[in-house]
């Protein structure tokens, strides 16, 4: 069979993400560390704007660049936020649609993309299979943004650096001076900066500051799905200064003929969602962040995360991640190994998206395995 599947569906490997899950099927009330996704739930009054639009009949498709009302609304809030006067918009199934449209776009076989390391997996895979090569740069041990080791990479195939902060899977927030560093950098070459800001609410001590604030050439991708715990929801959008239109234009006629449109409802639910204010559940899970760091940070290496809901700690005695992540799940503790995020096995990933009484259990456990 394995003949029948194309070169690119066999470049993608999602096996140890797998294997953490088979190891998993069999625990009873596990302590789950591995979840990308909030443990509350959709606002109730987002709800309700989304069953009364399903009520109303919008049930169709949208445009194909998104409804209306909700593109003018992340404009006027883009103009806010990053000084674009008309900016470019893009409603998407996702940030995860948005990438792929945006690398699909814009990577021909060959081009090159620069991918701190560690990474958010699809990064990765999405670029691998358009054939695309991946320029990791190592951030370890501290995962600020290695700036040196990026202005190395930087070659005339360049195509996209790619910013992740707050970051997954490390919880880093790339500072001001980071940033403008790295504008500076990409300026030099021309260079297109994707920003993921899908953590962007997720951010604890202080301001997560934005590229897109300093650099024009920047596309800027935000999404709902953490936000407001909308994961199924299926929306994103990606803004672009108008100098990139060609760019958000590409994407959209890629849209067209692949996903058509984000789900309509739901994007009547996204208008109010803007609106909506989320800071007591962010300040619940800085409490939970800070839940996490004390009850390790004696017995692991880990580095504070300042954002998103991830703690990268390294594996204890500088063993494989893979082995320790098989022994914490033997003890119904459920991480996700480091070289699923990265091209080293020396950490693993916790998602502390849960409760404060399974995070508590957890810490026990995992200072049990240290
Ligand atoms: N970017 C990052 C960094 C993520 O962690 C995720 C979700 N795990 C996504 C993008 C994709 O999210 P979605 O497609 O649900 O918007």
């Amino acid at each position: 069979m394995k003949d029948i599947i194309a070169d690119r569906a066999q470049k993608v490997d999602a096996s140890g993400i797998r294997k953490v899950f088979a190891l998993a099927a069999s625990l009873k009330d596990p302590v789950n560390f591995s979840i990308g996704q909030p443990d509350f739930d959709v606002p109730e009054q987002l709800k309700e704007e989304a069953i009364k639009a399903i009520r109303e009949g919008i049930n169709k498709y949208s445009q194909t660049a998104g409804d209306i009302l909700l593109k003018e609304k992340i404009s006027e809030l883009v103009k806010k936020e990053i000084g674009w006067d008309r900016p470019a918009v893009l409603v998407t199934s996702g940030v995860s649609g948005g990438l792929l449209l945006a690398f699909m776009a814009l990577i021909n076989p060959g081009d090159e993309v620069i991918i701190p390391d560690p990474y958010f997996v699809i990064y990765k895979h999405t670029v691998n299979m358009l054939g695309g090569k991946c320029v990791f740069v190592d951030s370890y041990p501290d995962f600020q943004l290695p700036l040196e080791k990026i202005s190395r990479a930087v070659t005339n195939k360049t195509k996209l650096i790619i910013l992740n902060s707050p970051c997954n899977p490390t919880g880093t927030v790339s500072s001001e001076g980071d940033i403008k560093a790295l504008a500076e950098i990409a300026a030099k070459k021309d260079i297109v900066v994707l920003t993921d800001e899908i953590y962007e609410k997720f951010c604890y001590d202080g301001d997560c500051p934005s590229i897109a604030n300093y650099y024009e050439k920047t596309l800027l991708m935000r999404g709902f799905s953490k936000s407001y715990a909308m994961t199924g929801w299926r929306l994103g959008y990606v803004a672009a200064h108008e100098s990139l239109t060609s760019i958000i234009e590409g994407m959209t006629k890629i849209q067209q003929y692949t996903f058509v449109c984000a789900p309509t409802p739901f994007q009547k639910a996204a208008i109010a969602a803007l609106d909506y204010d989320v800071s007591d559940l962010v300040a619940a899970y800085k409490k939970k962040r800070d839940l996490i760091y004390e009850g390790l940070r004696d017995k692991f290496e880990l580095v504070r995360p300042h954002g998103a809901f991830y703690a990268f700690v390294k594996t204890p005695a500088g063993g494989a991640a893979t082995e320790f992540v098989e022994k914490a799940i033997a003890n119904n503790v459920l991480i996700i190994p480091g070289n699923v995020f990265s091209e080293k096995d020396t950490h693993f990933r916790i998602s502390y998206a849960t409760s404060n009484e399974k995070i508590e259990q957890g810490i026990e456990i995992l200072r049990g395995l240290a």
